[in-house]
């Protein structure tokens, strides 16, 4: 069986992956990347919005390698930037997710992360306060691989629940989670027939990167025109169902609206149960909207290849970010990157969007301490599980947060490994200070050479 050595090893190859991966490698350090399916992207490859990168008061604070990606992909035609909104969110940036995925492929290939695709880590050895070796099971059969630190980006916090570090998982005693979803592409339709029909406040509209009319591109409401239909022929268990669009195609759109309850996603089992019923559930409401929503006539329907799990795992970590820390906008001296988008929480009990709106100057910042788990030195836990309540975690778990958080993530443990020091013993003013020459934003005390762009919200 193989045995791989390196200095940073990135679990998980969602966005919080992909931008600790670049972020690693880019600073000198040999990284490997362990992903068991076959593409790395995660929900961003199912075409989602990167929510969010301007504050509900039209400042952009989320840059670094979240805005590079970005600018890649308007230049290759998959994205046409942050745009204006006058719903829920002040600005959107809808992506094409199979562009997404191409992209992210190319810059890891192209920063030198070496990709281990179709590998799971199974299991750990554990040597006192650090993760001694990881075990991958992958073609072949059960390999090794040893890094200086790991960086934890499953999502699911496996690394630092298999470590023995404490988590917690969803609401409350219960531990309630926040629904699985799976989305719809819908091609061949008519998108503005769509948003006058559907859209609770006018569409987000925008020029593609090559020109041409505006066409819609974000835009939210509910299915409650239909909801006699929705109800008798059981479309969705609830009427007034939410639902939201996203795309940068004239004749496409993502449609986010299935959903099951109560299912945990670190469960195979479970999780497999929720495939089988979320493909089921895109049958069903393509074809509702085929028969029924002006615009889906004609369209050809394709679910997204995987189920998309929102919340499982939160870590315990030397810092836990609060309910008032986001709803009041709270700043951090141990910042690694300001994040804005509002507080997002399909109820557990129905999977209708609750939003919370950010206080202050609506930005908060997320803490170096929530990406430490408690007792553990060699790990950095970043993305959907860093440590955060269920109320907070309805905004750290978005993909701006995560890229910002996954840039941090990777930035530290490569500075670390090169200093033969630990990410919980790095200094984190050393960490600031890097990733601010590299373009990232942690507030305003931290400097920075980037353009404080503004967008007219
Ligand atoms: C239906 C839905 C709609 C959403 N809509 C939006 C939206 O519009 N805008 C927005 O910004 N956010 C949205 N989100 C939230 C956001 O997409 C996710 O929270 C975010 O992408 C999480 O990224 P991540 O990289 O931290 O985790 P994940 O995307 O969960 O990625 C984790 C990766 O780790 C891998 N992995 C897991 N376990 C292991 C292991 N043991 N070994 C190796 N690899 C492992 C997985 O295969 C996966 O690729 C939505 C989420 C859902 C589910």
């Amino acid at each position: 069986m193989a045995h791989f050595t390196c200095d940073v090893a990135i679990i998980g190859g969602g966005v919080t992956g992909v931008a600790a991966g670049l972020a690693a490698a880019r600073s000198g350090a040999r990284a490997i990347l362990i992903e068991p399916r076959p593409f790395v992207g995660g929900n961003a490859t199912t075409g989602l919005c990167l929510h969010n990168f301007v504050t509900r008061y039209g400042r952009q604070v989320v840059f670094g390698i979240a805005q590079e990606i970005v600018d890649e992909l308007i230049a290759m035609g998959g994205a046409v930037g942050h745009i204006p909104y006058q719903g829920f969110t002040s600005a959107v940036t809808p992506v094409d997710g199979n562009f997404f995925r191409i992209k992210v492929t190319e810059m890891l290939a192209r920063a030198g992360v070496q990709v281990i695709y179709g590998a799971t880590v199974v299991g750990l050895k554990r040597e006192g306060d650090r993760i001694a070796s990881l075990t991958v099971a992958a073609k072949g059969g059960l390999h090794t691989l040893e890094a200086k630190n790991v960086v934890d980006a499953s999502g699911d916090g496996d690394i630092a629940a298999m470590a023995g570090v404490p988590f917690r998982k969803g609401d409350g005693p219960a531990g309630r989670m926040q629904p699985i979803s799976m989305i719809l592409h819908f091609h061949n339709v008519d998108t503005r027939r769509i948003a006058e029909e559907i859209g609770e406040v006018a569409p987000a509209m925008a020029v593609r990167p090559e020109g041409g009319e505006p066409i819609p591109v974000y835009f939210n409401g509910s299915f409650s025109k239909w909801n006699d239909l929705v109800i008798e022929q059981g479309i969705f268990p609830n009427r007034d169902r939410h639902v939201f669009f996203n795309t940068v195609w004239p004749d496409q759109v993502n449609v986010n609206t299935s959903a099951v309850l109560d299912l945990d996603g670190t469960d195979p089992v479970q999780l497999s149960r929720a495939t089988v019923e979320l493909t089921e559930q895109c049958r069903r409401i393509g074809d509702f909207l085929r028969a029924h929503v002006p615009g889906f006539e004609n369209g050809y329907l394709v679910p997204a290849a995987i189920p998309g799990v929102r919340e499982t795992r939160n870590i315990h970590g030397r810092y836990e970010i609060q309910d008032d820390d986001v709803i009041e906008g709270r700043k951090f001296d141990d910042s690694i990157g300001q994040v804005c988008f509002p507080i997002d929480i399909h109820a557990p009990e129905s999977s209708q969007a609750v939003f919370i709106q950010i206080g202050g100057d609506g930005a908060f910042d997320i803490p170096y301490r929530a990406m430490l788990p408690v007792d553990l030195d060699n790990l950095v836990v970043a993305g959907r599980c860093v440590s955060a309540t269920h109320i907070a975690h309805g905004a750290t778990r978005n993909m701006a947060p995560c890229l910002v958080m996954g840039e941090a993530a990777g930035t530290a443990a490569a500075i670390s490994a090169k200093r033969n020091t630990s990410p919980a013993n790095l200094d984190v003013r050393d960490l600031q200070r890097r990733l601010v020459e590299n373009g990232a934003f942690l507030g305003d005390s931290f400097g920075g050479s980037h353009a404080k762009r503004a967008v007219a919200v």
